[in-house]
């Protein structure tokens, strides 16, 4: 008896290790957002006056949105603004709402919805490494977090633009570059599904793309092997999508 309870426990912890056990993945959209484990809405702040408004609008306090965003507000910038619990429950009778998936823990996401071509893939290219995968779309686009972690940095740093990098489980990291806007501040703990910037052209760029790595350590590893497959997905005129 005890080694049947042995054995049911054993394979309980190995079936978490290998990532089996599904998670409860929530996505952002434009109506709800998470940030610092808190439920609202970015919104670009061009002035006290439309702070106000919004803070009426979503019944909370300016001292907790200050709190939250820790700092003095600059002009032009994106402010998270939480939710009252009455203004969720209002939006839950109205049906909005999150979306979720389930995922095992170390199942990643893609960082941007709707992604059906790659305007270049993992490898050499033109004479150089290329460490990441160059997923295309317009300017503005939210950029989700792909899997959970902290963020190591996040900051203008050369060629890569507006850079997000993330320390992730099991020394896996994960990469966002050439972000217009970055919502995340280094030392932010991010969720998978999360908005942690909206996508730009910064840096070394030549379109509106984000630029998305995986490394193991400070391996740079490709992002497709771990992506949820695509059935459609064009590199050129290439179908590489997996069937
Ligand atoms: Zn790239």
């Amino acid at each position: 008896m005890l080694k049947r309870a042995f054995f049911v426990i054993f394979f309980i912890v190995i079936s978490l290790n290998s990532g089996y056990a599904k998670e409860k993945v929530f996505i952002d959209n434009w109506d709800i957002q998470q940030y610092r484990g808190q439920l609202g809405q970015w919104k670009l702040i061009g002035s006290k006056k439309i702070l106000r408004y919004y803070a009426k609008k979503y019944k909370v306090t300016l001292s907790r949105i200050s709190k939250l965003k820790g700092g003095r507000l600059l002009n032009e910038e994106y402010v998270f603004i939480p939710f009252s619990k009455e203004y969720l429950k209002e939006l839950a009778a109205k049906g909005i709402k999150r979306n979720f998936v389930y995922k095992s823990k170390s199942e990643y996401i893609w960082p941007v919805e709707g992604i059906d071509r790659i305007t270049s893939a993992f490898g050499m290219r033109w004479g150089t490494f290329h460490n990441g995968v160059d997923l295309p779309k317009r300017k503005g686009t939210p950029v989700i977090a792909a899997m959970d972690g902290k963020v190591i940095s996040a900051s203008y740093s050369g060629g890569y633009g507006n850079s997000i990098y993330v320390e992730c489980r099991n020394n896996f990291y994960t990469r966002y570059s050439h972000n217009s806007v970055m919502l995340v501040k280094k030392g932010d703990y991010i969720r998978k599904g999360q908005i942690i910037a909206f996508l730009g052209s910064t840096g070394n760029s030549t379109g509106n793309h984000l630029h998305f790595e995986i490394r193991y350590k400070n391996i740079p590893l490709n992002p497709l092997d771990f992506l949820p497959p695509k059935k459609e997905l064009y590199y050129g005129n290439k179908n590489i999508g997996k069937k």
